[in-house]
């Protein structure tokens, strides 16, 4: 099943994602994660990559198709893939639109997580970062060791501050906000899922609307 994930940073698309994807027995592709450790290593993609994101802009659609085309093609022929992030303008929905159609197979649901502006900026403020596995948390300071324990720190994402997200907000309203209408257009299965409440209550929400 491929599942792709809309809504605006900080709706809870990564967590959330991460254990739809433990239930659905799928991997997650993040197209931000792919970023991020290219950052870290310091390789071509990273160092075209950075300056976008730290403004909280997005990368242009060619270096997003580049990772689609080559992260896709296992797991979209195998048991299929759920897309974090992945698509956030319209023509990249062209683009995974025509790499999973040249795969063979389809975009099964849209999952549009449902939340106001206002609690984004609160939400993403408060949030903490793993260096190393980067998995956010909330309530967690600066330079606390990763509970993970992989020996990671958390640090707060330079995307993360409030100027940048409410960036990434306008971002989102004027580019990533059409990907919805377009999959509308498309006859796709979006469903709209409400992703204020606990993370339980919003994981069976999810569960739900993918049909489980
Ligand atoms: P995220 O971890 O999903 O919040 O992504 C962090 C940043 O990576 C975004 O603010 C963008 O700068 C960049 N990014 C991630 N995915 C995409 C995408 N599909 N299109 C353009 N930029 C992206």
């Amino acid at each position: 099943m491929i599942v792709v994930l809309l809504g605006p940073p900080g709706a809870g698309k990564g967590t959330q994602g991460e254990r739809i994807a433990a239930s659905l027995g799928v991997p997650k592709l993040a197209t931000g994660d792919v970023l991020r450790a290219a950052v870290k290593a310091g390789t071509k993609l990273g160092l075209d990559a950075k300056a976008y994101m730290d403004r909280g802009d997005l990368v242009p659609d060619a270096v997003i198709l580049g990772i689609m085309k080559e992260a896709l093609a296992a797991p979209a022929q195998a048991n299929g893939v759920i897309l974090d992030g992945v698509v956030r303008t319209v023509p990249q929905a062209e683009g995974l639109a025509q790499v999973v159609k040249e795969l063979g197979t389809h975009v099964d649901v849209v999952l549009d997580f449902v939340i106001a502006d206002e609690l984004l900026v609160d939400r993403l403020s408060g949030r903490t970062t793993c260096e190393t596995c980067q998995k956010p948390f909330t309530g967690m300071p600066v330079g606390t060791p990763c509970p993970n324990n992989d020996g990671g720190t958390l640090i707060r994402r330079k995307d993360d501050e409030p100027e940048a997200v409410r960036h990434r907000l306008t971002v989102y309203h004027a580019q990533t906000k059409p990907v919805l209408d377009w999959y509308v257009a498309q006859g796709a299965n979006v469903q709209g899922i409400n992703a204020v409440g606990s993370f339980d209550d919003v994981f069976a929400r999810a569960l739900k609307a993918v049909g489980r």
